[in-house]
């Protein structure tokens, strides 16, 4: 089975740093939309979030159990099902095992759904997003949402390059999204030697990768 994983905040919903209400939900434009094919085409929808803001004390459990609630009602009026929501509630210090970028979450779940993640893609919109998904070899996709503007920034940093689309599809190699990135006009991001993340506007935009699948 395959699962499309997505970050929670600046992806499926509009990023406010700590937001700590369910009254601070916004879908963001195209999401639904986007969710209901990608959910046709067989994906398992699963949320993977980092809520520091537990241990930190800035909210409680409860609360987020409340915000996970108000997200799944949204999206579930519309026919868009969540799976699970995975999440760590920990900070830094807390040395967990399970907070992204640690692939933790994402393998556990995966053994026990018997998600194959090479054929998975993980929509996020932080370095922390795509390091999970590269860290537990599920496919990374960026978008410019949330922290998105901002990551593409440090992921250029990172590997001291933005690949054009032209030079982009020369080196793109491997395998079949990357086959597929080849032959599109779709931006993508060198991370390092061996990894281009393709990066979308927004997550109605990642559809055109459901035609790779
Ligand atoms: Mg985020
Ligand atoms: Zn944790």
């Amino acid at each position: 089975m395959k699962a499309l994983f997505l970050d929670r905040d600046g992806v499926v919903i509009e990023y406010i740093p700590y937001l700590s209400k369910p009254e601070q939900v916004k879908i963001p434009d195209g999401a639904i939309e986007a969710l209901k094919l990608w959910q046709d085409q067989g994906y398992r929808l699963v949320i993977v979030t980092n809520q520091s803001g537990i241990s930190r004390g800035y909210f409680t459990y409860d609360d987020v159990m409340a915000i996970h609630q108000r997200i799944l009602e949204e999206y579930g009026q519309f026919g868009v099902q969540f799976a699970d929501i995975l999440m760590c509630p920990h900070q830094p210090a807390d040395n967990c095992h399970c907070r992204k970028p640690s692939p933790y979450l994402l393998e556990t779940y995966s053994q026990h759904h018997h998600i194959d993640l090479a054929r998975s893609y993980f929509i996020g919109d932080a370095p922390s997003d795509i390091e999970c998904a590269i860290n537990a070899q599920c496919q990374p996709v960026l978008v410019l949402t949330g922290r998105g503007k901002e990551t593409k920034q440090h992921l250029s940093i990172v590997s001291q390059e933005i690949i054009d689309n032209d030079e982009g599809g020369q080196k793109a190699k491997g395998n079949r999204q990357q086959e597929f990135l080849k032959q599109s006009n779709y931006a993508f991001v060198k991370y390092n030697d061996a990894i281009s993340i393709p990066i979308f506007d927004c997550l109605l935009e990642t559809v055109k990768l459901i035609r790779v699948c």
